[in-house]
């Protein structure tokens, strides 16, 4: 194991945190967690299996049930407000673990720290902003009715490793506004900032039983949650493929299902775009966590009579960002997460010659001194179609196929060409252009002159293959509740 770089990483195993305990799992497995910058073992994690997770969500029922549901509305926005608060004071510890983690650049990770202090305030509002309705009847005799909105029960949460620190927070959040409990199943490649985090929210007076935290395989420990019979609702981010798996496991009970999945979105430069802006912007929304984003714009399409300046800077401009240890904090862009993930990649570089893309930046392993983690450099493909294997399956790295259109119709048309819908972008100085294009594309999310903004206030929803279940916002919160109507005879 490699010389103790954050106190987090003491040399001994990461247990479970189940019923406010930490514990080994019972089959006494471990397994580890690599820094992809260095290849090197940081920490041995606790795999927990099936017989885990019927404990852990057999403890979130007791607290469910149990002291949590004493808790009023304002007793949990208190709560949330403790967490928000003593976050911001540790957050550097949080994201220093989540570069040596996952890769991602300490530049990056430390913007996190906003988003989630934040998100903990926007739940912790809605939490005092649950209401049911008084709707009125003509039912005959003298009836009066009224609906509560009820939390769900038990959540099993599973995240995937491209942001863990921010993907938890999708379910942490509406679960504890709404009175719900979480059973929450981070992804084997990045699991450190979770249990951490769970640490930070025990301090912070979270009650026993309310988040419990299962780390381990998909196969076993994720499959275990998705089909338990106690479950009442998954909250799923990860891939298209898992995702349909969850919904399956789902159907033993009936439980609600929120799926996030992958994507390939469009990003449309049309030729009156103001490309200062929009080759960095479209770069970047392809590039950024080394392309680990679900709603990465990794399709560019061009118009055709900007094609070669587009792709000429585009490509100088890939080449001025630096690839390196996430902890460098000059560093852009880190490594990929694993060395799965880096044959994945590299394998597309492999596909792409062999389907005739010309690789006009990157398109290799990078070795020298980064030769030990799993780099590759920003990669720009141009010659390419939007029916080639490369341009419609989701890669997950930093790799962008360049694709030109001719008029706003094959702008729309292409895009909409592919079986997901998560995001999308366009560029152009034309009002009408801009919100044409924005309604007629087929995603959840749309940005115009700019690339990947979200917040938590705001929801955002996949579509097709992307998925469904919303993330942020009112409704995000009210798929944690279920409707209940009373009618109350009056007579
Ligand atoms: P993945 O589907 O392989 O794994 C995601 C999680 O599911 C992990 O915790 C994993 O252990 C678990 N899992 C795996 N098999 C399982 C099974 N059979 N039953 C239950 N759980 C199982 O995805 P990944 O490779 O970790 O993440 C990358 C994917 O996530 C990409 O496709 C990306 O687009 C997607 N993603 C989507 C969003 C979104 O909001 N739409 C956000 C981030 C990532």
């Amino acid at each position: 194991m490699s010389a103790t770089v954050h106190p987090f990483l003491d040399g001994k195993p990461k247990r479970l945190l189940i019923g406010g305990q930490w514990v080994p799992a019972l089959s006494g497995r471990l397994f580890d967690s690599v820094n992809p910058a260095t290849g090197k073992v940081i920490a041995q994690l606790a795999e927990g299996g099936a017989e885990d997770v019927d404990i852990a969500v057999a403890a979130a029922r007791t607290a469910f049930e149990g002291p949590w549901s004493k808790f009023k509305p304002l007793d949990r926005q208190a709560l949330m407000l403790a967490i928000a608060d003593m976050l911001e004071r540790r957050f550097d510890d949080l994201c220093v673990l989540e570069t040596l983690d996952m890769g991602a650049p300490i530049a990056r990770t430390r913007t996190y720290k906003r988003w989630i202090v934040q998100a903990l305030r926007f739940y912790a509002g809605q939490a005092v902003a649950l209401a049911g309705e008084t709707p009125h009847n003509s039912f005959p005799g003298d009836m009066f009715t009224y609906t509560l909105r009820a939390p769900i029960g038990v959540v099993g949460g599973i995240i995937p490793w491209n942001g863990p620190l921010i993907s938890q927070l999708w379910s942490i959040g509406p679960t504890l506004a709404t009175g719900c409990t979480l059973v929450l199943k981070p992804a084997e490649d990045a699991s450190l900032g979770v249990l951490r985090f769970a640490e930070i929210m025990q301090e912070a007076g979270l009650p026993d039983g309310v988040i419990n935290v299962v780390t381990g395989m998909g196969s076993t420990a994720g499959a275990r949650l998705a089909a338990h019979p106690d479950v009442d609702k998954i909250a799923f981010t990860g891939s298209t493929a898992t995702g349909r798996k969850i919904i399956e496991a789902s159907a033993g009970n009936m439980k609600r299902v929120a799926v996030e999945l992958g994507g390939k979105s469009p990003d449309m430069i049309f030729a009156d775009a103001d490309l200062d802006r929009a080759v960095p912007g479209a770069g970047m929304g392809c590039f950024n966590n080394s392309g680990q984003i679900c709603y990465a714009g990794t399709r560019i399409f061009v118009q055709r009579s900007i094609l070669d300046e587009f792709v000429e800077r585009l490509t100088a401009f890939s080449k001025t960002i630096k690839v390196g240890d996430g902890m460098d904090p000059e560093t852009q862009l880190g490594p990929l997460v694993s060395r799965r993930q880096l044959d994945t990649v590299t394998g597309y570089f492999d596909l792409a010659r062999a389907e005739g893309a010309q690789i006009v930046a990157g398109g290799e392993r990078l070795g020298g001194d980064l030769a030990n983690g799993y780099f590759v450099p920003p990669t720009v493909l141009a010659g390419m179609t939007n029916d080639m294997r490369t341009a419609r399956e989701e890669i997950f790295g930093p790799v962008a196929s360049v694709i030109p259109f001719d008029t706003e119709a094959d702008a729309i048309r292409l895009a909409n060409d592919t079986q997901y819908g998560l995001g999308g972008a366009v560029w152009s100085r034309d009002v009408g252009t801009a919100h044409r294009v924005a309604r007629d594309v087929r995603a959840g999310m749309m940005w115009v002159n700019c690339y990947g903004a979200t917040e938590v206030t705001v929801p955002s929803e996949g579509f097709r293959m992307s998925g469904y279940g919303a993330k942020g916002g009112r409704r995000h919160v009210e798929e944690y509740l279920y409707n209940k109507t009373v009618w109350l005879n009056l007579a």
